[in-house]
């Protein structure tokens, strides 16, 4: 099987799921069950409240975005040290209970996993303190036209989307794959599926599709879609990102209105993107800046990889290995809340790029999960 197909089952699928485990608040409950009362609610020591988990389904891709990956790929995760579905359910789980309300499915290619509708069907079905979860999907889209109605059934609300550019040559250039013409399909199936509000992420490159930042956002606002780009990151597989050839959201916005009148949409909250109406609305525009405007004090988001390392930060150097714990035949559901609350205890104020002491992260983003 080559990187770019569905990724098979883990090895520890259909393994023993995890037995029934003490609930956090002390009685017992079913292993897939979550009838558990938190012990305390995932704030940091710099008093920012978790409520988002982002959770990585898979390292692999179908696409080689030159800003995520090397054309050659990275070397994948071991099979074994992947989470089964059991494993990711149950770290979910005690997560929900401690006050997630937002599980966002992400990767890699998170539509690779083959078993996705099944996860998603299972960690909607979960319930804690603020009632069920919200999950949500980060894609290339790919393969979208197959599955954007059974992901709705399952449960799925809403997708963002990743689309660089609207011309066939440069997508080809920019994820050295020939695909726009199946992306394109992929977002018309999401919206046909009512998987509102479709979002369409574009990573801002200067002289590869800066140029298109209006194009795009009227491809969006004529279908009723929520137009963001995102300043690029360093977390590039090769290791290549510049920050003085970075596209800032200054130069992003100078772009949008020379073309649209852009208001400012209020109440931001701990959302990622600053969001302004096109033309009087109801469509917006959003830009994720970063890079140039840090939006740490008000992160509330949390991480799992496909290998079950938790991480507090997209740019953080230390992981706790949530994986030892649901293996660990001898522990309970209280060891992952442990290792949660681990991980917070190590969040940073701020992911510190552009400091002196700032190191890019080992892993390339496709492997921790934007
Ligand atoms: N494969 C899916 C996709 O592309 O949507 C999900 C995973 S991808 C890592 C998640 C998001 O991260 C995408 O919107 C992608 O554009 C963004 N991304 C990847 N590398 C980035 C970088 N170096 N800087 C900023 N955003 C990046
Ligand atoms: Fe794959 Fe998404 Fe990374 Fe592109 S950005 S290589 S689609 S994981």
């Amino acid at each position: 099987m080559t990187p770019d197909e569905p990724t098979a089952s883990t090895p520890h699928e259909g393994a023993t799921p995890p037995r029934s485990t003490p609930a956090l608040s002390g009685s017992t409950v079913p292993a897939d069950g979550s009838t558990a009362t938190p012990v305390a609610p995932l704030v940091d020591r710099f008093g920012r409240p978790h409520h988002d988990l982002r959770i990585s389904l898979t390292d692999r891709c179908s696409l080689r975005c030159t800003y995520c990956m090397p054309a050659e790929g990275v070397p994948w995760l071991a099979r074994q040290t992947m989470l089964s579905t059991d494993e990711i359910v149950r770290v979910a789980r005690v997560g929900v209970d401690l006050g997630i309300t937002e599980i966002r499915l992400t990767g890699g290619e998170p539509l690779l996993r083959v078993d996705v509708v099944d996860v998603v069907r299972r960690l909607t079905a979960l319930t804690g303190p603020h009632g069920s979860p919200e999950v949500s999907l980060t894609t290339n889209a790919l393969r979208l036209p197959a599955l954007a109605a059974p992901l709705r059934d399952a449960g799925l609300s809403r997708v963002n989307i990743s689309l660089d550019t609207l011309d066939r040559g440069r997508f080809m250039e920019l994820t050295r794959r020939d695909k726009l013409v199946d992306t394109l399909a992929g977002i018309a199936a999401a919206d046909a599926a009512g998987l509102h509000p479709v979002k369409i992420n574009a990573v801002a490159m200067r002289g590869v599709n800066d140029d298109e930042v209006v194009a795009l956002t009227r491809f969006a606002v004529d279908r009723g879609y929520q137009m963001r780009f995102i300043e690029q990151m360093p977390l590039d597989g090769g290791h290549t990102w510049d920050r003085t050839q970075m596209v800032t959201q200054a130069e992003i916005l100078d772009r949008l209105t020379s073309a649209f009148t852009l208001t400012e949409v209020p109440g931001r909250g701990a959302a990622p993107a600053e969001l302004w109406t096109v033309d009087g609305g109801p469509e917006t525009v959003g830009v994720i800046a970063s890079v140039t405007a840090p939006f740490c004090s008000a992160c509330d988001r949390l991480r799992l990889t496909a290998d079950g390392q938790l991480r507090a930060c997209l740019f953080a150097q230390d992981e706790v290995d949530v994986r030892a714990v649901v293996r660990d035949a001898e522990v309970g559901d209280e060891a992952v809340a442990e290792a949660f609350r681990r991980c917070l205890a190590g969040k940073k104020a701020g992911h510190g790029i552009g400091e002196p002491t700032f190191r890019q992260p080992d892993r390339p983003m496709s492997a921790i999960g934007g």
